[in-house]
């Protein structure tokens, strides 16, 4: 436990963050090493962290590295990858690379649509209030396009009318969606304030009274597709390829596993939608939620061999990433990355994202269908377990090698290990 005496912290908010970060040190108590620690990682970054979050008091570096050897609608990447995760980088440069013959990835788009609800309650009649809303079609696009001109202009804007009477544990509702093309940003600020214009005049119009008004993550009219062929002599043979079949067909009939497996996937997604400074639980919520959306949740990818005995792989999911708004065009870090891939259009992002998800998905899977994951994870762990207990400099590579050599990656014997090596010197 804590030895935390208050919570409270008078003010905070108002602090500049260095006098925020001693006000903390000094509740909570913080060794003056902890405090020079998040003093040196605020260095450079904290004027942008206090303009991106409240009571910022520093900032965390996550790792970026590069997936090399993605091919996307023909066109080669290079893909930056945030993730603190050792193998989910490599893992997706090596599955990549094992269908460069076939093509790489190919993708398909539903689209940049997304969608906002707004909850009404209290009419006694949810289908009659169903059908005056969609009556005021015009009126609607009209209140809408108006709140956003800017987005109008390029081209998106109010575009539909979905309305839902729904059964609750308080009885039916009616879930007013407003369909709504966010072009280049990820849309949620922009579909917010348009169901927040609009709850007034449909209280107006129904005499219902509005609850919630915000956009939905299960962003389905948003959704892109990623497909790659593997061909046989990349995967190992026949008796990989349907080890890897039966991998799959074991996540898509048993949720336990299928966890597992898409977590696999958002291993690679989140990377990238986090590189490119977009909103990783957004884009998670909205996998999940798509995933499940038959009643049970299953396998987010789908698996199968074509005609010569190769395997295909298919993802499909929504990806509502912008290259507007959020931190992707304040942060620097994202607007490098951003250039890093070339692209122009959240469109062209949101393709990249999915391949790189699937193929994710090949690596993980081909990895436990055959020599099992902890082997490729284990060499880069032994990394992090030598720096674990306290190994510095040269020390790091003698002790992860000779972790690795004896097969056994665990912190006592890392810890035997550097005592023994220093011993030495
Ligand atoms: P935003 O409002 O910052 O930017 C979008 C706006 O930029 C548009 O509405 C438009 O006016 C303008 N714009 C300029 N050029 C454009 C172009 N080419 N295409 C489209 N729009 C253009 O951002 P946003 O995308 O509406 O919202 C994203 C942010 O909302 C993220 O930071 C996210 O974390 C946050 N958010 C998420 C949720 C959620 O997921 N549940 C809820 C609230 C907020």
């Amino acid at each position: 436990m804590s030895n935390l005496k208050s919570s409270r912290i008078e003010g905070l908010h108002k602090m500049p963050p260095e006098a925020r970060l001693r006000a903390v040190a000094q509740q909570a108590d913080l060794k003056e090493e902890y405090v020079d620690v998040l003093s040196a990682a605020a260095s450079g970054q904290i004027t942008l962290a206090d303009r991106l979050v409240e009571n910022a008091i520093s900032s965390m570096a996550i790792p970026i590295g590069i997936a090399t050897n993605m091919i996307v609608d023909g066109q080669e990447m290079l893909v930056p990858m945030a993730t603190e995760e050792s193998s989910v980088i490599a893992a997706v440069c090596n599955s990549a690379k094992r269908c460069r013959s076939t093509g790489g990835f190919k993708t398909s788009t539903s689209g940049p649509i997304m969608a906002a609800q707004i909850q009404l309650v209290g009419a006694t009649d949810p289908e009659n209030v169903r059908l005056k809303v969609l009556e005021r079609f015009d009126e609607i696009k009209e209140i809408c396009d108006t709140v956003d001109p800017l987005l109008l202009k390029f081209g998106g804007g109010f575009r539909d009318l979905d309305i839902r009477v729904i059964d609750t544990a308080e009885g039916p509702m009616t879930i007013v969606h407003i369909i709504v093309d966010t072009r280049d940003a990820m849309g949620a600020n922009a579909v917010n304030s348009m169901a927040e214009a609009l709850a007034p005049r449909l209280e107006e119009w129904t005499k219902a009274r509005s609850i919630l008004r915000i956009l939905t993550n299960l962003a389905d009219r948003r959704v892109v597709r990623a497909r790659a062929v593997w061909p046989l002599d990349e995967i190992g043979g026949e008796q990989v390829r349907d080890d890897m079949l039966s991998a799959y067909y074991f996540a898509d009939a048993d949720p336990y596993r299928a966890a597992t497996h898409n977590k696999g996937i958002m291993n690679g997604v989140s990377a990238v939608v986090l590189a490119t400074g977009n909103d990783t639980r957004a884009i998670e919520a909205g996998a999940h939620a798509y995933t499940a959306r038959d009643g049970w949740y299953r396998s987010m990818s789908r698996w199968e061999k074509d005609a010569d005995g190769n395997l295909v792989g298919i993802l499909e999911m929504p990806m509502a990433v912008g290259l507007i708004g959020g931190a992707t065009k304040i942060h620097p870090t994202a607007q490098a990355n951003l250039n890093i891939l070339g692209v122009k259009t959240a469109d062209a992002l949101a393709r990249i994202i999915v391949s790189v998800g699937l193929a994710q998905n090949f690596g993980a899977m081909r990895a436990l269908a055959t020599t099992g994951i902890q082997k490729g994870h284990m060499a880069l762990h032994a990394q992090n377990v030598a720096l674990m207990v306290g190994a510095t400099g040269p020390e790091i590579d003698q002790v992860a090698n000779e972790l690795k050599s004896i097969g056994k990656v665990r912190q006592d014997i890392a810890e035997e290990i550097l005592a023994r090596i220093r011993s030495e010197k």
